[in-house]
């Protein structure tokens, strides 16, 4: 099958598609379906309340029947899986595809499907594909040929290097969850899709770790059920949006580029490239903080690290000084930090000036800001007399250790644990934006405007789209760092001058009075990262 023939049978009149949807069909019908109900084909009434689910079994099931024995993974439970689907609610159709089925022929049946249930009134996010492994592909298929923006799709374990995607290409539309277990050997990461696709409107993807493989698909584990059921849940992004009441401003320290490995122009020009892309796919004003001593190659200003800073520019985004060589005002003495400080604005500044904008923010490297009062405020005068603000963050994390970790596996080709690390990752951050949401809580009866630290680093090159999406899950508007600091929180008190670089909430905390308990349950690095990191 073609793009065009679908095409030629999409365009047919709804009466006839419809027509011929009910004569095919020969199974019972579900008036009040929100119960939720098995359907082998959409229903002749259709409950527009509903929740509609169609589950796309594995490939075994089409060979050996609906209650198949795989030597590796065991029996396939296909009817107890769409059990447990519907009594969650789901209004479940599904079928046994017969032996030898061609997975872009039954896509474009689960298309005129999907197009009846819509063409009857039921909204596009109350319905969602749910496929594994060669039903995923289907999944794939349809979502590439339906090509609606508000249609779920559970895409499990079937991403990879399947003889299917040679001879389709596929472009994703809808709100796409990818799943798959880290120890399958077929199925893999989503992203390559991800990073081609057109339509895309939700998308998130869930690394199992039960070590089990296509496993996964066999039965009805709540390690995918409940993401399945959540996913389908959530609101449509611009809904999310336009109800949010939180707010976040993005930095980046350590520019143009902090790396491990691999260290050289063409793989910092590739990396920034991948973060700024996913920056502005999601609209993010982020600011980026530089140390031009990484500026120079073998001592010389190099022209290839110049222009990684222009991309940032090029992007609308902005740029602050962290210094010239990221020294550390806790060992330095003020002049001599002073002077970096200095020498660490001539490029940015001119770069800035060529779009007439004004070099206007200080990042603290190691957020060291003296350790003691007289040097804090001086420093902070001479910041001021300079034309700078202090760039202060609240969400404080440890995106560098995960960072070191990822691309330490990466470097050595260990991809199992280069996506162990990255699943780890988002779930990480989200417990430090719940964190300071709640030390916000505490300490000033409301959210206050947020910002969020990271690094610009192959991690987050890697893994900014599904922090921007966990960050739109919470409510998060991505806002300027000047509109943050309007907040009148970054006016509070702050006398710190301990050995930490710590979050500003935990800065006007301390200042307030507040002691031990009030900063409990900050969240901790996962072990396996650490060691990883080779910290
Ligand atoms: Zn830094």
């Amino acid at each position: 099958m073609n793009d065009s023939f679908t095409r030629r049978a999409w365009q047919a009149s709804w009466t006839c598609v419809l027509l011929l949807a009910l004569a095919a069909v020969s199974y019972p019908q579900t008036a009040h379906s929100s119960q939720g109900g098995w359907l082998k084909d959409v229903p002749r009434l259709i409950d527009r309340q509903a929740k509609h689910l169609f589950y796309l079994h594995g490939f075994i099931v089409e060979n050996e029947g609906i209650r198949p024995t795989s030597p590796r993974y065991g029996v396939y439970e296909y009817e107890q899986i769409v059990r447990t689907l519907v009594n969650r609610g789901f209004v479940v159709i599904s079928e046994a595809r017969p032996k030898g089925t061609n997975p872009e022929v039954y896509a474009a049946k689960v298309v005129t499907q999907i197009q009846i249930l819509l063409k009857a009134g039921v909204p596009p996010q109350n319905i969602t594909v749910v496929g594994a492994s060669r039903g995923g592909a289907i999944a794939a298929i349809t979502s590439t040929l339906l090509k609606n923006r508000d249609v779920n799709y559970v895409i499990m374990a079937a991403c990879g290097n399947s003889t299917i995607y040679r001879n389709f290409k596929v472009d994703l539309w809808g709100n796409i969850l990818s799943i798959y277990d880290y120890k399958d050997d077929g199925a893999t990461t989503c992203r390559p899709f991800f990073d081609k696709s057109t339509g895309v409107n939700r998308r998130q993807e869930v690394v199992l770790k039960l070590g089990i493989g296509h496993g996964i698909l066999y039965r009805p584990l709540p390690e995918w059920v409940e993401p399945v059921v959540e996913w389908t849940r959530q609101p449509r992004k611009g809904a999310a949006r336009r109800t949010t009441h939180r707010e976040v401003a993005v930095t980046f320290d350590d520019l143009p580029f902090v790396s491990v490995t691999p260290r050289d122009d063409t793989a910092y020009t590739k990396m920034t490239a991948d973060l700024l892309r996913s920056i502005v796919a999601y609209k993010v004003p982020a600011v980026g903080f530089v140390n031009e001593i990484k500026l120079l190659d073998a001592g010389e200003q190099s022209d290839a690290r110049v222009s990684l800073l222009r991309m940032w520019l090029d992007a609308d985004l902005e740029l602050g000084n962290h210094t010239f060589s990221h020294l550390d005002l806790h060992t330095t003495p003020l002049a001599a930090f002073q002077a970096d400080a200095l020498r660490g604005e001539s490029v940015t500044r001119n770069l800035l000036a060529k779009k007439k904008m004004p070099l206007r923010y200080f990042r603290h490297p190691f957020l060291h800001t003296g350790r003691d009062l007289e040097t804090k405020r001086a420093f902070e005068q001479f910041l001021r007399e300079r034309g700078y603000s202090v760039a202060p963050v609240t969400i404080d994390n440890s995106d560098w250790i995960f960072a070191a970790a990822y691309a330490r596996a990466k470097e050595r080709g260990d991809e199992a644990t280069a996506t162990r690390i990255a699943a780890a990752y988002v779930p990480y951050m989200e417990s430090y934006f719940d964190y300071y949401e709640r030390q916000s809580i505490a300490l000033f009866g409301r959210e206050t405007k947020q910002v969020l630290l990271l690094h610009a680093n192959l991690l987050n090159a890697d893994c900014f789209d599904e922090l921007a999406d966990m960050m739109l899950r919470r409510g998060y508007s991505f806002i300027t760092l000047d509109d943050a600091l309007q907040d009148t929180a970054y006016d509070s008190a702050d006398t710190f001058t301990g050995t930490g670089g710590i979050s500003w909430l935990h800065r006007w905390a301390l200042t307030a009075g507040k002691r031990d308990e009030f900063f409990r349950g900050e969240p901790a690095t996962p072990e396996f990262v650490v060691k990883e990191a080779g910290l």
